[in-house]
């Protein structure tokens, strides 16, 4: 469970600030504000009890537009920024310094290759050609079969970086298995869709259909540019067939019950739960014939889509396949794909104007393939030991927080609370960096071809993963990359990655006062801790099995906490006709309350009794949580806000920082007051933990 949706496909250009301009933003913040919180964003006319997050943001918010290539602005995105603009200096710096076949020149490479448009245009659409006769040799289902096998890739992640998404028909996940975490295991999700979400095709609203006839368009120019004929008919056709796929697909919310997920098949077994599909050709096509087991995630999902590939239209199902090549390549083709691409997932999905620069859409390539190859350099140059030692001090004061608290509880039994500290010492946390590094010398770049290195990037991953089923994991390995912004909780390994780009400003910064790190990053690092405990960390053992080691009245206990979150945040409604989904992310709003709260217990602690230092007017509590509300500082385009509140597990960050309403120490630090819009008696504060 990471804290921040993986990036979509936001391909863009043109930027409101300059990569100058914004280190120094960054620098000018430093030097103005000791304390950390941001004075300028503050806005007075807004009331902390009836809007804190308005209060914390309000005057940020009315100055900042949302630059035109980005769909949702803040302090994620900044640094987000940040962190690209070195890793494109880092890799300018490669092609000069690293020698032939060395990794640092991979990385130099793969970037070069993709920006070199007029080579890409040159080539037009011949690049494709070789998948597209593939897909037209497809002479029967059983042929088909194969070729969907040899479309599988390991492009999900339920768990670590809750991704549930993929276009071919179904996606691979190897990780620790769910009784055998000692071992890799390989996990099959649905997939299928090429809008990523299966409420976008089942709904009936004016939007959804604007979504869905932009989509039909999407499709249809986009085989057209591949020059296949009848485009208009055919993108109907796929369009229904995915539509056939959304019902048989299950949903997020259950897909996120992990219990729900646990379903082991035999390889031979799968002819009898999902027929239709011949699966002998498909694990041949796939390279896994040679795995006898699977844990099948949604085992509805399988028997249904199975059951569609036998009941429906070859030629269709070739047209789908066809365009989902096209889909999935069109990143690395001439501009017509491009932008046709973008028109859809860009403008109409997300409702950002512009594309991305060239040269962002080529650092997000060459992270997504040589990730490991790129953060070796980042952390080496951006990570200094003082940030990391910082940080390594706070880990261990908010793990001693919860340590404190998970004592403290009254309602819970000590026997699960043995168990729960068992689980938090077996905590492996990553700061920075990882401490062993993916090997990438069977990977092959070839300079001047970025279609090439694309689906060769694709296949190494598959590779790597398909290998290492069987064999033992390695638990200090990441699932981030050093120059991500986000963290993560990795559940079956019982560890978390804080990786060196978000230890940063508005998270962190080593020179500011305790009040704002506490606030900021310390509750992200209790947010994750957190994930620990939920309730999915409840399903994991201290050895990551899945085996759910609470008390059955202690659960009870949990899950009525929970209930009471779910109903806080179903009553918010960003949009008149749509509510926040209380029960789709109530694992990351419980995450939110918990990590808060202990970053605050563990802020109070470290001042040893002394008070804490006001700075510019605010109380230390007040920086604390200004600095959280302004570490969900952002603005966000409504046709991806929509998307997040159908596709996401996070609340929106509005909300997110609305979580300060559940901490006491929130009323005293802003004098709130029955009758305010946030405020809640204190038996109706949740605390979960
Ligand atoms: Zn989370």
């Amino acid at each position: 469970m990471h804290l921040l949706p993986a990036p979509r496909p936001f391909m863009t250009k043109h930027l409101l600030l300059s990569a100058a301009a914004v280190a120094l933003l960054s620098l000018t913040a430093r030097a103005d504000a000791p304390s950390g919180v941001d004075i300028s964003a503050i806005d007075k006319s807004a009331k902390p009890g009836d809007d804190f997050y308005l209060y914390a943001n309000g005057s940020w918010m009315k100055r900042t537009e949302i630059p035109a290539d980005q769909a949702r602005w803040g302090g994620f995105n900044i640094l987000n920024l940040e962190a690209q603009t070195r890793t494109r200096n880092l890799i300018e710096d490669q092609v000069k310094a690293s020698a032939p076949g060395s990794e640092a020149r991979k990385v130099a490479d793969y970037y070069a290759s993709f920006m070199d448009q007029p080579g890409i245009e040159a080539k037009g659409a011949a690049p494709l050609k070789a998948d597209l006769d593939a897909v037209a040799a497809i002479s029967d289902k059983k042929s088909l079969a194969r070729v969907l096998g040899e479309s599988l890739r390991a492009d999900v992640d339920p768990l670590n970086n809750t991704n549930f998404q993929t276009e071919n028909l179904f996606g691979l996940w190897v990780a620790p298995g769910f009784s055998d975490s000692d071992h890799y295991t390989p996990y099959l999700l649905q997939g299928g869709l090429g809008i990523p979400s299966r409420d976008y095709y089942l709904g009936t609203s004016d939007k959804m259909k604007t979504v869905q006839a932009a989509y039909k368009s999407y499709v249809a120019a986009a085989l057209k540019q591949a020059g296949i004929a009848d485009a208009d008919k055919k993108a109907a056709s796929i369009f229904d067939l995915e539509t056939k796929i959304a019902k048989a697909q299950e949903s997020i919310v259950d897909s996120q019950d992990v219990v729900k997920a646990n379903n082991v098949w035999a390889r031979i077994d799968f002819t009898k739960k999902a027929p239709g599909l011949d699966w002998d050709q498909f694990f041949q096509g796939a390279r896994l014939s040679q795995v006898n087991s699977f844990i099948v995630w949604q085992p509805s999902a399988f028997a249904g889509l199975s059951k569609l590939v036998a009941s429906e239209p070859l030629d269709v199902w070739k047209t789908w396949l066809a365009f989902h090549r096209i889909n999935y390549s069109a990143p690395v083709l001439p501009k017509v794909f491009v932008d046709a691409r973008f028109e859809f997932y860009g403008k109409a999905l997300s409702g950002t104007p512009k594309q991305q620069d060239r040269w962002k859409r080529a650092v997000n390539l060459t992270n997504d393939a040589l990730g490991d190859a790129v953060g070796k350099l980042y952390a080496a140059k951006y990570f200094p030991p003082e940030a990391k030692a910082k940080a390594q001090t706070m880990v261990k004061n908010i793990t001693a927080a919860w340590a404190k608290r998970i004592d403290a509880l009254t309602w819970m039994t000590p026997a699960t609370k043995a168990k729960a500290k068992e689980k938090l010492l077996a905590l492996y946390v990553g700061i920075g960096y990882p401490e062993v590094w993916r090997d990438y010398s069977s990977f092959q770049v070839v300079k001047g071809d970025a279609f090439g290195n694309l689906a060769r990037a694709d296949q190494f991953e598959y590779r790597r993963n398909v290998d290492r089923i069987g064999k033992t994991v390695e638990r200090r390995e990441w699932s981030m990359t050093p120059q991500t912004v986000n963290a993560v909780n990795l559940p079956l390994q019982i560890g978390l990655n804080f990786p060196a780009a978000i230890l940063d400003r508005p998270f962190f910064d080593a020179k500011a006062y305790d009040a704002f790190n506490y606030g900021a990053i310390g509750a992200v690092i209790g947010h994750e801790i957190s994930h620990t405990f939920d309730d999915q960390g409840a399903a994991f053992d201290v050895k990551g099995r899945l085996h759910n080691w609470w008390t059955k009245e202690d659960f009870a206990h949990f899950q009525q906490s929970g209930q009471k979150l779910v109903a806080q945040y179903n009553a918010y409604k960003p949009f008149p006709d749509v509510a926040v989904n209380g029960q789709q992310t109530l694992g990351e709003n419980i995450a939110d309350n918990a990590g808060l709260a202990s970053a605050y217990d563990a802020w109070h602690a470290s001042l040893g009794g002394k008070p804490a230092p006001s700075d510019r007017g605010l109380s230390g509590e007040q920086q604390f949580f200004l600095a959280y509300a302004q570490s969900w500082q952002a603005k966000t385009r409504e046709a991806a806000a929509r998307q997040r509140l159908l596709t996401d597990v996070h609340a929106p960050d509005h909300y997110r920082g609305l979580e300060v309403r559940n901490l006491d120490g929130w009323y005293q630090a802003f004098d709130v007051k029955p009758g305010q819009t946030l405020y809640l008696a204190p038996g109706d504060r949740v605390h979960v933990w």
